[in-house]
């Protein structure tokens, strides 16, 4: 039986290639890829294989073909189908510290022969815990901790390329909002070759610096988990925005200089309270000189609560935004989008 399959890889350049499946290992959202790499493996980001398809709509389609309900998030049913697509036998499931829908993704799929290994971020951001779940992790798939540490300084010096793509993004206004988030979310599997993922995104970098400075009229920042509607920032870069901070995108990124794994995945916002996330979005603004904020909220995502939060703490203008499936975004996100940056225009003058 072929062990290969066809299929598109990250999101930072166009690429497709084979990847043997008995290598592959999904991942359904950010986890220690040290450990993988170190082990031999190959992360697969399920998330971007959905996102990245020619048509993540069908994918969705398959999925509630598939008996998913039609109201659940649609990157449930986009990781569901980019699994069946791909052919991925092993995942590595996050049973904490991600979402309630994945777990029950996770059941779907092992129901259906896919091996899945637990991963929990402890809730109470303890280190010791947070020690053992790496600890288990290496153990499981064949490797131990002092390899992966090693792994750690490899990735921590390709991460350190984006880091710079983020602060030229930022601080020298070369780098567009969509650019960032592009890269930055591609960090969460490397794409499946960290080398590979290093060399182009060098490449980028080079070219970034020969641009032209950007002279936006406001600077956003876009907060909640990553988009599935595929027009957003190029509408907002029509507008003559500029989105300085994609905060979920750049926490994939691992932004904080630490020396040992369970400090880095402690430090790493996403799986843990949002008055953490809040506290690091509070300092980029300052730092970012943001005007004010998008939140995206996906639909059926228990995360929406979460605004009343940002709205409590956050004190400059936002604008939630909310959205189902892949796709362009609807006529009244447009307008709605329109009547923010306009507000936030006439704050400025
Ligand atoms: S958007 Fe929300 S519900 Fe959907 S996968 Fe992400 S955390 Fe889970």
């Amino acid at each position: 039986m072929d062990s290969t399959n066809l299929v598109n890889v990250g999101m930072s350049f166009p690429m497709s290639y084979r990847i043997s499946v008995d290598k592959a290992i999904g991942i359904t959202t950010t986890v220690p890829i040290e450990i993988v790499y170190a082990a031999g493996y190959v992360p697969i980001d399920l998330n971007n294989i959905f996102i990245c398809n020619d048509e993540p709509d069908v994918l969705v389609d398959y999925a509630e073909i598939k008996g998913l309900p039609r109201n659940t998030c649609a990157w449930i049913k986009g990781i569901y189908s980019a699994t069946k697509r791909t052919g991925i036998k092993r995942i590595i499931g996050v049973v904490q510290g991600d979402c309630s829908n994945n777990q029950a993704l996770i059941e779907v799929l092992q129901s259906e022969g896919v091996e899945a290994i637990p991963f929990s971020y402890p809730h109470d951001r303890n280190k010791d815990a947070l020690y053992k779940q790496l600890d288990f992790l290496s153990n499981t798939l064949g490797t131990n901790l002092d390899k992966a540490h090693e792994m750690k300084f490899v990735l921590d010096n390709v991460r350190k390329t984006v880091h710079e793509i983020d602060r030229l993004t930022w601080e020298e206004n070369k780098v567009t909002g969509e650019e960032n988030h592009i890269w930055n979310v591609s960090t969460s599997d490397l794409m499946g070759d960290y080398e590979l993922f290093e060399a182009k995104a060098l490449e980028f970098l080079e070219e970034a610096r020969k641009r032209p400075v950007l002279d936006p009229e406001v600077r956003l920042g876009y907060i909640g988990v990553p988009p599935i509607c595929c027009n957003l920032y190029s509408f907002l870069g029509e507008l003559n925005v500029h989105v300085v901070f994609n905060e979920v995108q750049r926490q994939f990124s691992m932004p904080y200089k630490t020396d040992t794994l369970a400090d880095q995945y402690i430090c790493y916002t996403y799986p843990f309270d949002m008055l953490y996330h809040i506290d690091d979005i509070k300092k980029q603004i300052e730092k970012r000189r943001i005007n004010g904020i998008i939140h995206y909220v996906q639909n059926f995502c228990h995360r929406q609560i979460y605004d009343r939060l940002i709205r409590k703490y956050i004190d400059i203008p936002i604008l939630t935004l909310d959205c189902d499936r892949p796709g362009q975004l609807s006529g009244s996100m447009r307008t709605r989008i329109e009547a923010f940056v306009e507000m936030l225009k006439n704050i400025k003058c």
